[in-house]
């Protein structure tokens, strides 16, 4: 992966490196398994003692491409591509936890992350305590345990649109002796790149502005190669010490600076198997090729379309940190000065009915699930994506149960203004 080159050229040319006579087109490698001369040559794979492919529920070369574009974005020493953002997430932790171990993470978060760590990890005796992402420091110390073994939060919270002030966080972690894993789903590496701020580890749902079209499902995990698992030996015994389940490697001495990627490749993907297909890899790399296009245009259109908003006396409020005024507005501009992502927020005045009126209404903008994709779509959270929340859950998460989430498309930012207008007549 070469550093030479900036952002722009990272998203076109990273990744597949055809040689002679190759498809110059990363290849869709639609084949559960690989061909090998010898069985010896195929035992030493086994072994990790040869690198090379032989299951695609391990490892495939098209998503091993994908997956080395994104690490260099990032600015990483390495990366796996998974099923799904949730399957990223519970990779990234599980891979350095176990029953017994303990992560501290921001409340902030998105919905589906809230319920994998405050529920489902629970029952595999991983506890989570949630923070306020905006407590000063002593605060947060607070929540770490002697079996803390990772931080987590999101660059941008989704939907409560929280910007993280990673610094703060990196600290925490660190002086620890824990990794910082940070979400960073909506900013992107376009946008900003947590490594370059002390996180440790990144995760992405690429199904949003990483694909861009709406047309996968997919996750990805990110390592920057910076945290010492041996200086906290014990902490991460899983990378520290004999894996007998290929015959007494560690990680850590055999692979150096891979060995959480090289871990979570060959052991959690092995034995859990959520990985991205490779028609999907395909994909998701044509949408990494616009990335650099298409999220300047998101910000500017979402800019546009908060500043209409904000100035509009039937919107109650309106959270968008690229607003002047808004409580982000300076943890933007530090961490992400070229724009945050797509996504705003607000509410209308008047009841729920009114907001379930006005999205009933709209005509370009479509009510769907998702987020952060070419076109225009709104979504009510309390109603939907987080609907298995209390109210106190939901504030606590930064969701007020009115919050309408907008997520600003690239069509032209009139059209989508003169939607919202008609959709908010009387
Ligand atoms: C959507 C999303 C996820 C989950 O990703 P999926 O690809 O839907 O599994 C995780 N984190 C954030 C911030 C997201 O927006």
């Amino acid at each position: 992966m070469s550093n030479r080159y900036k952002i722009e050229t990272k998203c076109i040319q990273e990744g597949w490196k055809p040689s002679k006579g190759e498809a110059r087109v990363l290849p869709i490698y639609q084949s559960t398994t690989f061909k090998y001369d010898s069985s010896e040559q195929m035992g030493r794979l086994f072994d990790l003692e040869d690198s090379g492919y032989f299951y695609t529920r391990l490892q495939n070369p098209t998503n091993d491409a994908v997956a080395s574009k994104i690490a260099s974005l990032e600015g990483g020493v390495a990366a796996m591509l998974t099923s799904s953002g949730q399957a990223a997430n519970f990779y990234a932790v599980f891979n350095i936890c176990e029953a017994g171990s303990h992560i501290v993470c921001s409340s902030a978060l998105y919905g589906g992350t809230f319920n994998l760590f405050g529920t489902t990890m629970k029952k595999l005796g991983i506890e989570a305590t949630f923070v306020d992402p905006d407590a000063p420091l002593e605060e947060l110390q607070k929540a770490v345990q002697e079996n803390t073994r990772c931080v987590f939060a999101e660059t941008i919270a989704n939907p409560a649109l929280t910007v993280l002030d990673i610094e703060k966080f990196a600290t925490l972690a660190h002086s620890n002796g824990v990794p910082l894993i940070v979400d960073n789903t909506f900013a992107t590496p376009i946008n900003c790149r947590p490594f370059e701020w002390g996180a440790d580890i990144v995760t992405h749902s690429t199904t949003k502005y990483m694909d861009g079209h709406a047309a996968c499902v997919g996750g990805c995990i990110v390592d920057s190669g910076n945290f010492d698992w041996e200086a906290y030996h014990d902490k991460f015994k899983g990378l520290t010490e004999p894996d007998e389940s290929y015959h007494g490697i560690v990680y850590t001495q055999k692979f150096g600076k891979l060995a959480y990627i090289t871990k979570a490749t060959s052991q959690l993907m092995r034995d859990l198997g959520s990985i991205q297909s490779p028609q999907n890899a395909f994909l998701l790399n044509i949408g990494l090729e616009t990335l650099h296009l298409r999220v300047p245009r998101h910000c500017e259109n979402a800019l546009k379309v908060a500043k209409y908003l904000e100035n509009n006396e039937k919107v109650a409020w309106v959270n968008y940190a690229g607003l002047e005024g808004n409580k982000y507005y300076d943890l933007a501009k530090k961490y992400m000065p070229n724009g945050t992502c797509g996504v705003i927020s607000f509410g209308l005045k008047g009841d729920r009915k009114t907001a379930e009126q006005f999205m009933d209404r709209l005509k370009l903008a479509a009510i769907v699930t998702h987020v952060a994709d070419a076109r225009t779509s709104v979504l009510h959270p309390a109603s939907h994506t987080h609907r298995q929340m209390t109210e106190e859950q939901l504030v606590e998460a930064g969701v007020q149960p009115d919050l309408i989430r907008l997520s600003v498309g690239i069509e032209n930012a009139d059209d989508i203004i003169a939607d919202l207008e008609q959709a908010m007549a009387e």
